[in-house]
């Protein structure tokens, strides 16, 4: 099927007088008819529904839809984009291994990795994703374990040069992972150009209504976890909290996404409800819609500000002169996504009057939904960073992020406008 097709009819596919939509199983628990079925399943020696923490029929349908669109063969929706990144690591690390991540990645999982992972024994060593192969592969050490970046990052919209991270990923006999969150797979899909995992904060685009919030790792099968067996003993090694039970023999290629079910969910449980699962869905039935317009909107956008003397720079990739446009054609060829950044003549101040007076545009923390809104990253969702880790992400102090919804494209540029003759 086209992605189109995915979109509206992958995941729940109902039999004769079932429900037409969805339906949301909103139960904590499965019953059964003898102990000995129930045993079966806490074994994993037969698959089935026994308690929502590990997996649930809504769930798991939507998950399906994801997996399906990525073109890989198992998913899993996490409470967050957050958890999704923290369980797609925690994963195939434990205390003593090391990562490598793009410095250019998402505020949140920057912190993620470099605070809380070090908590927990896991190093991190963030890289220039623009820097050579060579410097990159200087970061690698013997206790590494992956490599991490984000298709286009957040905030800096930076395009990720996907088969020069997976060279390197691969040449060091690690995966890579790739946060897909911004392109989404209807612009995107990072496995056809070497990724092994991906992961989504399912609360921007794929919801793109704000009315969830929610994450998917998708696994696309492909990394050989038996040919880097010493790396990866809690996949390659007997799991004794399932007596003993080898994830790579029992389950082939499925063996990453059932461990991060069976274990990551078991002991720390951060699934999605039913109900976000649902509404998850509905916004992935439009998906395929709505992304084209992002682009489309956002491109009118980029070239408003452009054009106006009042603003000194505007990054977004769809801008022939832009220095990522070329990564962009090649990887996301109907289109980024339609989250911008854009700078001001002025100073920080000329930033904060400005979004002040945006009238139908909102200054709220989020992106990528279908109403334009905007946020001035060192203030929000960055302040936690020092100048120096701004600098390394790529955020300059006086950043704006635009994230064009799908509106008339000639009212939001109206409402920029009216802002700008007002600072
Ligand atoms: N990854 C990216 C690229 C993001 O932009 C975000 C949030 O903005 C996250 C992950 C975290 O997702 P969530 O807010 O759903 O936890």
């Amino acid at each position: 099927m086209k992605l189109s097709t995915i979109c509206v009819q992958e995941g729940w596919q109902p039999s004769n007088g079932e429900p037409r939509v969805l339906p949301i199983v909103q139960s904590t628990t499965f019953k059964y008819d003898n102990t000995e079925e129930m045993a079966d399943l806490f074994d994993l020696k037969k698959s089935g529904y026994f308690y929502t923490r590990l997996q649930n029929p809504t769930c798991d349908a939507v998950a399906r839809k994801i997996a399906c669109l990525e073109g890989g063969i198992g998913a899993v929706l996490t409470s967050s984009g957050q958890a999704a990144n923290f369980y797609a690591v925690f994963n195939i690390c434990q205390a003593g291994d090391h990562i490598v991540a793009a410095a250019e990645i998402y505020g949140g999982t920057y912190n993620l990795f470099a605070v809380t992972l070090k908590k927990l024994g896991i190093d991190c060593t963030f890289v220039n994703q623009e820097a050579t192969e060579e410097e990159i592969a200087k970061a690698f050490t013997q206790r590494t374990k992956l490599l991490f970046g984000e298709s286009v990052s957040n905030p800096g919209c930076k395009v990720l040069d996907i088969e020069k991270f997976a060279r390197i990923a691969h040449n060091h006999g690690v995966p890579l992972i790739v946060d897909n969150t911004f392109p989404t797979p209807i612009n995107c899909r990072p496995f056809e150009w070497g990724a092994d995992i991906v992961t989504h904060s399912t609360t921007k685009y794929m919801d793109g209504h704000a009315t969830q919030v929610g994450g998917c790792v998708v696994d696309s099968g492909k990394f050989d976890w038996e040919s880097q067996s010493e790396k990866y003993p809690g996949l390659c090694t007997p799991d004794e909290s399932y007596h003993g039970l080898t994830y790579t023999k029992n389950f082939g290629k499925l063996a990453f996404i059932t461990k991060l079910v069976a274990q990551l969910m078991r002991d720390l449980g951060s699934q999605s409800s039913p109900q976000n699962a649902f509404l998850l869905n509905l916004g992935l039935e439009t998906l395929h819609l709505r992304m084209p317009r992002h682009c489309e909107n956002a491109q009118k956008v980029a070239e408003f500000l452009q054009a106006d003397k009042r603003v000194a720079w505007v990054n977004y990739s769809q801008l022939p002169e832009n220095p990522q446009y070329e990564l962009a054609q090649k990887y996301m060829p109907g289109g980024t996504c339609g989250v911008m950044a854009f700078g001001l003549k002025g100073d920080r101040q000329t930033a904060i009057k400005f979004m002040d007076s945006l009238k139908m545009i909102g200054i709220v923390t989020h992106v990528a939904d279908a109403r334009t809104c905007v946020l001035h990253p060192a203030s929000h969702t960055h302040r936690q960073l020092s100048d120096e880790q701004l600098q390394q992400a790529g955020i300059a102090p006086d950043l704006i992020r635009l994230s064009v919804g799908i509106e008339d494209a000639d009212d939001i540029i109206e409402d920029l406008k009216q802002a700008l003759n007002n600072i």
